[in-house]
């Protein structure tokens, strides 16, 4: 069935105008502090090769921890299962750079997708590569199609000069024996991999082999098996917006990653993948009007995994 989606995406960028004053754009990263919240961009990416957009959908934005997502995915096509006895799977209930947690829980990371999941993922792919940021931004450019993308320097300048918090659990997780490079590698490499610079129709583009099973729609290219693809999904599903993962899944009902560059990434299985940006955040590190977007295109296209 091949659904005209762009009346739809059409409503929903005039119907959140209103919402991107709301917001707050990030101000711990002091190069994300500088960007306007007034922007707004979606792309839907379907996987017999139609796009639809609306908005800023060619702006560029810092992806932050959407790339966790994607680290994750070729972690788990290198290691398989191995990850877990170093990462959980279970959501967090707590803020995605929580220390507290990690403390009584010895170092083991509830998810790859808070903070301190990613800093493990990242000393796996370490451990992995020679060079694990350039890996990952090659898996990237591989599965968006578009070999032009790149790190934005300043955003993981900025990163790297204020990352306190994350220098903090990186060398809790040490202390506990659950990271094996230097905290300084793992730090610097995993600043890069969230200033990974992508325009919404790339970031549909390059989830959308979640949709298919594991392989790129338009190359064939397995890049999980669809066991794998499936338990990513819930993993994104369950842990993919931090400690509204709840929430958004009863508002929105497909499995997401989010970052607070703004930018949130979903995936309807077996159809297609979509993205929304627009920098200013819920109390939760979730693009504001990203979320509403997301939630009234499931509702006007009854399109949900439920
Ligand atoms: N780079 C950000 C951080 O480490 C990513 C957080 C996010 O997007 N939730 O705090």
């Amino acid at each position: 069935m091949s659904i005209n989606y762009q009346e739809i995406l059409d409503t929903i960028c005039d119907e959140v105008q209103p919402l991107l004053s709301q917001g707050k754009v990030a101000s711990y990263i002091p190069e994300l502090s500088r960007i306007s919240p007034l922007q707004f961009g979606m792309a839907v990416y379907c996987l017999d090769g139609r796009i639809f957009t609306a908005g800023d959908e060619r702006k560029k934005f810092s992806t932050q921890s959407v790339s966790k997502l994607f680290a994750l995915a070729l972690a788990f096509k290198r290691e398989g299962n191995a990850i877990w006895t170093r990462v959980g799977r279970e959501p967090s209930g707590n803020p995605f750079n929580s220390l507290s947690q990690l403390e009584y829980e010895h170092g083991i990371p509830r998810n790859p997708f808070i903070n301190a999941g990613a800093l493990v993922i990242n000393d796996i792919l370490a451990a992995r590569f020679v060079q694990a940021d350039t890996a990952l931004l090659q898996f990237i450019r591989v599965l968006a199609d578009e070999p032009t993308l790149d790190f934005d320097r300043d955003v993981a300048l900025s990163e790297q000069g204020t990352a306190h918090r994350n220098n903090a659990i990186a060398h809790l997780m040490k202390d506990f024996g659950n990271l094996f490079n230097p905290v300084a590698t793992v730090i610097d490499s995993y600043c890069r991999q969230c200033a990974i610079a992508m325009n919404c129709v790339e970031l549909a583009k390059a989830a959308s082999f979640l949709a298919n099973r594991g392989s790129i729609p338009w190359s064939g290219e397995c890049i999980l098996d669809a066991s794998s693809t499936k338990r990513l999904n819930a993993l994104m599903l369950t842990c993919g917006t931090y400690d509204a993962a709840g929430d958004f899944a009863y508002r929105v009902g497909l499995p997401a990653k989010s970052g607070v560059g703004g930018g949130i990434v979903a995936v309807v299985p077996g159809e297609l993948a979509l993205s929304v940006w627009s920098p200013g955040l819920d109390t939760n590190g979730n693009s504001l009007a990203g979320s509403m977007a997301l939630e009234r295109f499931t509702t006007l296209t009854t399109r949900s995994i439920f």
